[in-house]
């Protein structure tokens, strides 16, 4: 195949792949388009045919298809810039048109059959391929004439385009000049050169390809132009549009109020003016889709201050169905889209502001709180230090003194110690659990010896007022129940407490009773009391901390306030509730349920509180053995500590050696040997535990193992476990109670060394 074959075959190839073009663009396909792809296949088929035509009949059939295309090209060439421009040619003229076109075909028939058109027709072998000689007849004229209306008809369009003045008909006329330059260029080449070959073919191509890319740009501004309209209507929003290059196309004037330099900015180029927010704005989204695979609905969102006010920006493709869907949308420019926000920053900021300051005032609070609670418990701590020395030389006083006079007044200081101790404690309580410093500490008891010795703790108040105490343990619950012993114990007394101390006549009655559900056992306690009752208005609040019902009545009864506030809170802790109800006058009843595991399901018996009344008078004191070969140590920062712990022990007969802090009780410890050493907890360097640590870790010193009890004022939960993790042998709390005392001594020194012993 020679090279004028091949490039005709090459054009009538690309025309057909500019119609696979034409679809894939995604353009929106109008008629005339189409029509002009398919007259160029037409045509440029017709420049092949006659290229291998072997004989003057196959070529007139080249020459009719040239004609067929060629004639209505110009045609459709009009329309489609009349279309593009939006401008409307008469129909009369569009039908003239296709008249003359139509004409000079039919005219085209005559070629080979009559002179009018052709007066000569015939073809040569030009090396390999057909060309044909013709000589022109007088119709000929017919086609320049249709050629000259057609350019007098596209200029016309042009010049009414640039009248227009607007981006869109602007931007098709220079295109559309720039068409028919070219194939006037061609067509002038070709008649002035006089070659063999027909440069149509190549000027059509030309043709089609300037026709999609006025298409392409056409119908960006076109869909920029047509939303540009609209967006520059809207007031809320700011719009700016860019090409897929980043070519400025439009903004609305929300955003040309919002960056004023977009006003000097031209169309149709790359930003020039200084816009720096919006170069960062594309940047930042051309490195988010900086992936393989191009999201075109990615979004990148910021926010953005300008000027004092604040947009939220976004930034986005503009993109668009492709008419063959499968190969998805098809990009073509970025819209940057500004809302302003500034009100609703402010509102924000603000709400953010007092959250701030919410947040700084919590933290004020909880260190306020914390604070509270490092101050009850160091209070209770400096508190308990005095009474303890208030408490054990009072038990001297009593202990040595033979005047019924002082006895009584020994016996009113005790019991008012003893007042203010509870005070403190529950002050320690509540803040503890207020705190939410409360540990639960589970472990398996038995109820029915919990529920005892509560009551025989009271039993000595309730006989002082002539009360009985009458307890009823359910034989059918389970004897090990699993749960907190302590926060337990504590609720029962609290509750028996208070009706011993609301009760004049008549008796107490504790019930402990409950109800298996699921694994557990919801246990039940109720307290009645057949005492003064409280008014049903006083009902709601009694569990209310400080609250304290009937005061005027009451003002006689020692109290707080706060014991059933912290019982409540106990039973809540543990997942349980406390109920009450009551007659005014007649007595109470309160009534308790607390989840708790059962430990041990076998069922207990029924129990009777011992009815044995304590004497109201008070023993005379004896020591409950001598011991005056035994040797121990007693260390405290407070030298009255010392004397009364002293003074406890005289009649043990035992030997004390008293070390007024951890650094004399280091020496001391290395000197002598100890049966047992008492150690206070809160002393300067070295501390109780410090102290202790160093002597137990001392081999050489000979109290290394020497048990070592702990004692201390502060009384916080989960203390027994921390001395008894730290190496400590035992504990004892201050104020410290001298029988408590006189046994932790008996048990802890060697047997041997005992030398009489109380029956
Ligand atoms: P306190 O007993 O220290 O005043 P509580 O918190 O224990 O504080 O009790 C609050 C109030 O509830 C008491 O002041 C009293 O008026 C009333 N109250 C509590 N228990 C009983 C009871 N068993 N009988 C009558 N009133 C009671």
């Amino acid at each position: 195949m020679n090279i004028v074959t091949c490039i005709y075959l090459i054009a009538l190839v690309l025309s057909v792949f500019n119609i696979v073009m034409l679809i894939e663009s995604g353009i929106r396909l109008d008629i005339y388009t189409v029509l002009l792809m398919s007259a160029v296949v037409v045509a440029n088929g017709g420049y092949l045919a006659i290229a291998v035509a072997g004989t003057l009949d196959a070529a007139l059939v080249g020459i009719s298809l040239i004609y067929l295309g060629g004639c209505y090209l110009p045609f459709f060439v009009f329309c489609i810039g009349a279309n593009l421009t939006g401008i409307h040619p008469p129909r009369w003229l569009k039908l003239f048109m296709v008249g003359v076109s139509t004409f000079v075909i039919g005219c085209t028939f005559t070629i080979g059959r009559s002179p009018i058109y052709y007066k000569s027709v015939d073809i040569i072998d030009a090396g390999g391929y057909s060309v044909v000689v013709k000589e022109y007849g007088p119709f000929h004229h017919f086609y320049f004439a249709m050629l000259g209306i057609y350019i007098v008809a596209v200029a016309y369009i042009c010049v009414l385009a640039i009248k227009r003045r607007n981006i869109v008909s602007y931007k098709t006329t220079i295109l559309y000049s720039v068409f028919l330059f070219i194939n006037v260029l061609i067509y002038a080449v070709d008649r002035i050169l006089n070659i063999n070959f027909e440069l149509n073919a190549i000027g059509y191509l030309a043709t089609e390809l300037t026709i999609l890319l006025i298409h392409k740009k056409v119908s960006l501004y076109d869909m920029t132009y047509n939303v540009m309209n609209i967006w520059e209507k809207m007031e809320e929003y700011a719009y700016i549009v860019f090409d897929s290059n980043k070519r400025y196309l439009g903004s609305n004037a929300l955003a040309r109020q919002y960056f004023e330099n977009l006003k000097f900015q031209e169309i149709d180029r790359k930003l020039t003016v200084n816009l720096p927010e919006i170069t960062d704005l594309l940047n930042r989204f051309d490195r988010m889709n900086a992936g393989d695979e191009i999201d075109e609905k990615a979004v990148y969102r910021d926010t953005l201050k300008l000027s004092g006010r604040v947009l939220r920006s976004e930034v986005k493709f503009l993109s668009r169905k492709r008419t063959l869907k499968f190969l998805g949308r098809a990009i073509y420019g970025y819209l940057i889209e500004f809302y302003d926000i500034t009100k609703e920053s402010e509102y924000i900021a603000s709400i953010e502001e007092k959250n701030e300051r919410l947040a700084a005032a919590e933290k004020r609070a909880l260190e306020a709180s914390n604070a509270k609670s490092d101050f009850l418990s160091s209070m209770s701590h400096e508190i308990r230090t005095p009474i303890n020395t208030i408490l054990g030389m009072n038990e001297m006083i009593s202990r040595e003194s033979q005047d019924m006079v002082i006895l009584g007044y020994s016996r009113d200081v005790e019991k008012a110690g003893h007042m203010l101790l509870n005070l403190v404690n529950d002050i320690l309580d509540f803040s503890k659990i207020e705190a939410g410093n409360y540990d639960l500490d589970e472990k398996e008891y038995s109820i029915q010896e919990l529920a005892n010795t509560s009551g025989a703790m009271l039993e000595k108040r309730a006989s002082e007022k002539n009360l009985r105490i009458a307890l009823d343990v359910d034989p059918g619950m389970p004897a090990g129940l699993i749960g907190d012993e302590g926060k337990i114990e504590q609720i029962l007394v609290n509750l028996i407490a208070n009706a011993v101390k609301y009760t004049n006549e008549g008796y107490i009655r504790v019930s402990v009773t409950g109800e298996y559900v699921g694994d557990g056992y919801d246990l039940e306690v109720t307290v009645s009391d057949t005492g003064i009752g409280i008014k049903p208005e006083d009902i709601e609040h009694i569990f209310d901390s400080f609250t304290r019902a009937d005061i005027r009545k009451n003002r006689h009864i020692e109290g707080t306030g706060l014991g059933l506030a912290i019982t409540k809170k106990l039973c809540v802790i543990m997942g349980g509730n406390i109920k009450v109800s009551s007659r005014y006058g007649e007595g109470s009843v309160f009534t308790v349920r607390i989840p708790q595991k059962i430990g041990d399901p076998t069922l207990v018996g029924s129990v009777k509180l011992s009815k044995k009344t304590q004497k109201t008078k008070r023993k005379r004191y004896e020591a409950s053995f001598t011991a005056p070969s035994a040797r121990i140590l007693i260390v405290d920062d407070n030298e009255m500590n010392l004397e009364v712990f002293v003074s406890l022990l005289k009649d043990t007969q035992v030997r004390i050696d008293k070390a007024l802090g951890g650094k004399e009780a280091i020496e001391l410890s290395k000197a002598n040997k100890y049966d047992v050493i008492f150690m206070d907890h809160m002393m300067p360097t070295p501390d109780g535990i410090e102290t202790l640590k160093i002597i137990k870790s001392d081999s050489s010193n000979p109290n290394a193992e020497t048990p070592e009890i702990a004692l201390t004022a502060n009384a916080v939960s989960g203390s027994m476990e921390m001395y008894l993790a730290a190496g400590f042998n035992g504990y004892l709390t201050k104020p410290v109670d001298p029988l408590e005392l006189e046994e932790t001594v008996k048990d802890n020194i060697s047997p041997s060394l005992i030398e009489s012993k109380k029956p």
